[in-house]
């Protein structure tokens, strides 16, 4: 056994609300229960904030954009830097918290709070230039037209369960360098992690209602699409909800950020150097057990690498140690949640159903020191047709797909014919192979010689067909979506 941290705190009680620089008991019946899925046990009560808990959020959101718009930038920055150094200062307790609730490794939760902090710092450069001007003199006789950037107002962030700080900050620090103000509904089945974070905004002072955190699940995001008062949402999550909040945003006259669901293809080349392709393909399948926007989940072997692919790729998924995320030497963790585990096994029975075959099988992995967990094993398809349910739906769990293709146009064909187009990867030693799939591939990340193609947050987050709706991407290209251009033009 490695090093085994020590759990923050065995019960987070009931969390409260953060509404206009308070910490509010919610008055509401409706009570959730977050988890430890590596121990099955409670950890925290989730209360589902009433209706007027949700608007009182959003009118102390729009009271405090009134004057929060008036801050200077240069002000606003600072606000910026004390969140960061704060940030840096928790994150190994934020990430224990994030394992705690999650169930992924103490490694991925320090990643999630490196990505959390680089987008807060990403939003501080891009305040730094964003203003630098967009001005033209003499456009016609005397006359000037200069770019005026303004916040707008107040804004929803709905954010997933599988990373609990890092996708709030793909917006929250963007939002609110650039004056707007925001209601935060984290996941209701990991809040915890964010429930820690609020005690920073308190900390650093923040000016009361520029953040506000409510919890709850459909009920709130219905009053954040239709509150007159709310100027957009930014949600990540499945695509059936993502469609849902898209439609509904537009009917409502709101802008929207809708970052979805996926299932993604890694293609390996027959030139491709598999000692060095094989650790990040299992890490790519195998990480965060499989639940992350960015993971594989078909991997395509072209042409006479097949074989030697399979047997290595089986062989390393063998070695990955399963348990809870605080001991230091585990490298998967269990899937979120009971339900989840149900879910997934489904799609393993589906895909024997369909006539795949099982070349390991995750199901009965035992993990002695924690009996209760919501533990799966690295689990491994073979024969697979592009068909097959296990092959098209996201099964957002450690399940991987092998398809065997003649070559590289046949792999690009299958990849293109998904409904998804999140990101997918190239194994390969050949520029020529690499430069086609970059530009052949519709997905919006992709990975050349990268498994998991995570933009950084000083670039967009990409994302194509039923994986994304709108225009904006999150993380940089947020900075557009968060202000508005008003033109002026003068005759002098
Ligand atoms: P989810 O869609 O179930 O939930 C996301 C959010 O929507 C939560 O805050 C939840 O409370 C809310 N919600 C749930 N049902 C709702 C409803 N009927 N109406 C309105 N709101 C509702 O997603 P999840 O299971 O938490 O997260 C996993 C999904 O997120 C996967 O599909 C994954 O691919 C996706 N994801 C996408 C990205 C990306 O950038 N594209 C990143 C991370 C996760």
């Amino acid at each position: 056994m490695g090093k085994v941290l020590g759990e923050v705190k065995k019960d987070y009680g009931k969390l409260k609300l953060y509404i206009n620089g308070e910490f509010i008991d919610s008055k509401t019946d409706t009570i959730g229960k977050a988890y430890n899925p590596a121990k099955d046990e409670i950890i925290a009560e989730v209360p589902f904030s009433a209706k007027d808990e949700v608007e009182e959020a959003i009118q102390s959101a729009q009271e405090a954009f009134e004057k929060w718009r008036e801050v200077p930038i240069t002000t606003r920055i600072q606000y910026l830097f004390a969140l960061k150094n704060r940030l840096e200062e928790y994150s190994e307790t934020i990430a224990r918290i994030i394992v705690q609730n999650h169930g992924k490794t103490i490694q991925e939760a320090r990643g999630d709070m490196r990505r959390t902090i680089e987008n807060v710092e990403a939003a501080i450069s891009a305040a730094y230039t964003l203003y630098k001007g967009e001005h033209l003199d003499q456009v016609s006789q005397e006359v000037d037209e200069t770019v005026v950037r303004e916040p707008l107002g107040v804004f929803g962030i709905i954010t997933p369960f599988n990373f609990p700080t890092m996708v709030p900050f793909w917006f929250l620090p963007y939002a609110i360098v650039l004056g707007n103000t925001v209601v935060v509904k984290p996941s209701e089945i990991t809040p915890v992690p964010m429930d820690f974070i609020i005690r920073i905004f308190d900390e650093i002072k923040l000016p009361r209602g520029v953040v506000n955190v409510v919890h709850g699940a459909k009920d709130v995001v219905d009053e954040f699409l239709t509150n007159k008062l709310v100027q957009g949402v930014t949600f990540v999550g499945s695509t059936r909800v993502g469609k849902y909040i898209y439609e509904n945003a537009g009917k409502n006259g709101k802008k929207a950020i809708v970052q979805a669901g996926a299932k993604n293809f890694v293609v390996v080349m027959p030139d491709a150097d598999l000692n060095k392709a094989i650790p990040s393909i299992v890490s790519a399948f195998f990480g965060n057990a499989g639940q992350r926007c960015l993971a594989a989940a078909n991997l395509v072997a072209v042409g006479n690498i097949y074989d030697e692919v399979k047997r290595k790729f089986i062989e390393a998924s063998k070695q990955l140690k399963i348990g809870y995320g605080l001991d230091e030497s585990v490298d998967m963790g269990p899937v979120v949640t009971k339900d989840a585990k149900k879910r997934i096994i489904g799609y393993i029975e589906k895909g024997i159903e369909e006539g795949a075959k099982l070349l390991l099988d995750g199901r009965d992995v035992k993990v002695p020191e924690y009996p209760n967990g919501y533990f799966l094993g690295p689990t491994v398809f073979d024969e697979v047709t592009p068909e097959m349910v296990i092959a098209k739906e996201e099964i957002f769990g450690p399940v991987a797909s092998i398809i065997h293709v003649k070559n590289l146009d046949e792999a690009i064909n299958i990849i293109n014919r998904s409904n998804y187009g999140n990101a997918s990867s190239i194994f390969t030693t050949s520029g020529y192979y690499a430069r086609k799939f970059r530009r052949e591939v519709n997905t919006g990340n992709i990975g050349i010689n990268i498994g998991v193609a995570a933009p950084m947050a000083f670039f967009p987050f990409g994302g194509r067909k039923e994986s994304f709706f709108g225009i904006l991407h999150g993380q940089i290209d947020s900075v557009d979506f968060f202000t508005d251009k008003k033109v002026v033009i003068t005759r002098w």
